[in-house]
């Protein structure tokens, strides 16, 4: 029996981001909707009533940890709240203007047409940090609860493996495990119906997933890491509305990357650059691909003069339909990015989150309705999710990412067939689409390698010298040292790291060897460094848990798939606000 705190709930949605935060509105006006009708007798059945509804979010505020581009398809919300305007959805700008960029080292040009799913006139820049904030505000206004600065840490499951809640993280532990004066024990919040909206590798839906083989006849998931920094430039560098896509420099044929510029309100742009974590080549870094991107002159013109105000880095689930989890089980279901929602040909995933939590809670609504929260009723929500305009949107592109492990060249042709297909294009391999990046990672041998001068990355590079020549001038490059400190992120440095890696040997041993520890290079917040170690006079691991900025890139993408992420102290983190 637990000695924790039991705190009775109805439903309890784990993760304050889009998908979560409109599947919390939905499902109140839903039920509002439902016991009207019933009592206009216009339907038949019982009425739910009032439900207890809480969000918990590992940020210290709603929004705290939100980082996307972000361009906003308004389908969803202009469902969930048909006046978002009027309400006071705080979008930035209306887009006004679409580029799309093929670049080179030295330049590059001006595509004539830009493709069909990069077109967003007429859609929204938003800061999603921004968004989900209000969002926070209009669900705590229809009675929702919301606890920020609390991590759930675990599932709670009863005898057959149903989920009946989440623990939330423990306050007040100190780094060797021992309890604090401030010492609070997390508390066992029992629902009925679990929904986990925790994003890109969720690290409860990574548990879940596993204990319930929730991927069992699915294809791996594969992620990408955007990389961001939003700066202020002078006057006339970047219009307001302007949305600009990159392909090319600084990424090779065989790695998967793009970059983007958004313009927004008052001269201030968001700028990123996106790396596929399924490359073959051990020395990327996307943290100084990022860095390299802004060194090319077309984009360099744009930041000419300018300053960098913010920086962070977050994971991007990309394989879409067939790496789609089983998205249910006995009282729990998968929103959002967790459950593999985004459109990776888009690079979006802000409407299709918010509309997979409007489903899911329709989907609550039955369940309540019927007093059954088991599989029976909640798998509702993957035929919901199918016959919805989700389905029609990412069954189509189903093989845009995979195509691109077999290089830029046939994915881009891959991509026209897709148009003629519905998709099938590449569906005509008999291989799997999509191969687990950490998979895909080349091994460099037993070549040590060193960290050249210019502070880019190694100087002995695999298959191209990547990033030398152009160094960190804290001006138009920064290093992942300065980028973290405008990532505002702090963790109370007094408890235990929240990266596990299972087996540190491994580390200063076959890795070394085999990969050049590339967790130096893949985690873009500088948290593991490989120290020399007078004892046993070799380089052992170093782990700088304060720096995490969340990206979970980590826990993805380490060839040997030792390093589990785990929440954090709550409030600990980046401090995304405005992002
Ligand atoms: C760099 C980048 C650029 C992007 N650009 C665009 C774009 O231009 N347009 C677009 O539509 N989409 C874009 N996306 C994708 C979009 O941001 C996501 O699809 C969307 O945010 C997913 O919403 P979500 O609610 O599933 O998860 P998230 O937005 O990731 O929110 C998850 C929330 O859950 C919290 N959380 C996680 N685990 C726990 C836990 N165990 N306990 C408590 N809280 C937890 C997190 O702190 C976070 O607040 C971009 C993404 C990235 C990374």
């Amino acid at each position: 029996m637990s000695e924790r705190e039991q705190v009775p709930m109805d439903v309890v949605f784990v993760g304050a981001g889009p998908a979560n935060l409109a599947a919390a509105l939905h499902l109140k006006s839903e039920i509002n909707k439902h016991d009207d009708l019933i009592e206009k007798g216009r339907k038949k059945g019982r009425k739910i009533g009032e439900l207890e509804i809480a969000i918990v979010e590992k940020g210290s505020f709603v929004g705290a940890h939100i980082l996307s581009g972000a361009v906003m398809d308004p389908i969803a919300i202009r469902e969930l709240m048909p006046d978002f305007i009027a309400e006071g959805c705080p979008v930035d700008s209306v887009v006004t203007e679409d580029a799309f960029w093929y670049l080179t080292e030295k330049g590059g040009i001006n595509a004539p047409l830009v493709p069909p799913p990069l077109k967003n006139k007429g859609k929204y820049i938003v800061s999603l940090s921004k968004v989900c904030e209000w969002l926070g505000e209009k669900c705590e206004a229809a009675g929702i609860n919301i606890f920020p600065e609390f991590p759930a840490s675990e599932m709670i499951y009863d005898e057959n493996d149903a989920v009946i809640g989440v623990r939330t993280g423990d306050k007040g532990i100190d780094k060797e495990g021992h309890k604090k004066p401030n010492f609070e024990p997390g508390v066992d919040l029992l629902a009925k119906v679990t929904v986990l909206g925790e994003g890109s590798r969720g690290s409860l839906a990574k548990q879940l997933m596993s204990r319930l083989g929730l991927m069992e006849g699915k294809e791996p998931q594969v992620f990408s890491l955007g990389v961001k920094e939003l700066w202020e430039v002078p006057e006339g560098n970047f219009a307001e509305g302007k949305v600009v896509h990159t392909l090319g420099f600084p990424s090779d044929t065989r790695t998967y990357g793009g970059g983007w510029i958004y313009g927004l309100k008052n001269n201030v742009i968001s700028i990123g650059y996106v790396t596929g974590l399924d490359y073959e080549d051990p020395m990327i870094d996307p943290h100084a691909e990022f860095q390299k991107f802004k060194t090319n002159p077309k984009v360099a013109e744009v930041l000419a003069g300018g300053k960098m105000i913010k920086y962070g880095a977050k994971t991007i689930n990309a394989g879409g339909y067939h790496t789609m989890p089983k998205l249910y089980a006995d009282g729990v279901l998968i929103v959002g990015d967790s459950g593999s929602f985004l459109n990776g040909q888009r690079i979006k995933g802000i409407h299709t989150a918010m509309k997979s939590g409007m489903l899911a809670a329709e989907t609550i609504v039955g369940a309540f309705e019927h007093e059954d929260f088991s599989s029976k009723t909640l798998r509702h929500f993957e035929e919901k999710v199918n016959l919805s305009w989700i389905y029609d949107e990412l069954h189509p592109v189903r093989n845009f990412h995979g195509a691109f492990q077999k290089g830029r060249w046939s994915a881009l042709i891959n991509t026209g067939l897709q148009f003629l297909t519905r998709g099938l294009a590449w569906g005509f391999m008999p291989k799997e689409h999509h191969v687990a990046g950490h998979e895909r990672m080349e091994k460099v041998g037993s070549k040590q390698l060193a960290v050249s001068s210019d502070g880019f990355g190694p100087s002995d590079h695999l298959k191209l010298e990547r990033y030398a020549g152009a160094p960190f001038d804290k001006e138009l490059t920064f290093d992942k040292v300065t980028d973290v400190f405008y990532g505002a992120v702090a963790h109370n440095e007094d408890q235990p790291s929240h990266l596990h890696v299972l087996d540190t040997e491994i580390c200063a041993t076959r890795c070394a060897e085999e990969y050049g520890n590339p967790c130096q290079r893949f985690c873009p917040a500088a948290v593991y460094e490989m120290e020399d170690n007078a004892v046993s006079g070799r380089k052992e691991l170093k782990v700088n848990f304060s720096n995490c900025v969340h990206c979970k890139t980590c826990d993805i993408a380490d060839p040997y798939q030792i390093i589990n992420w785990v929440t954090p102290e709550g409030g600990g983190g980046p401090n995304y606000k405005g992002m």
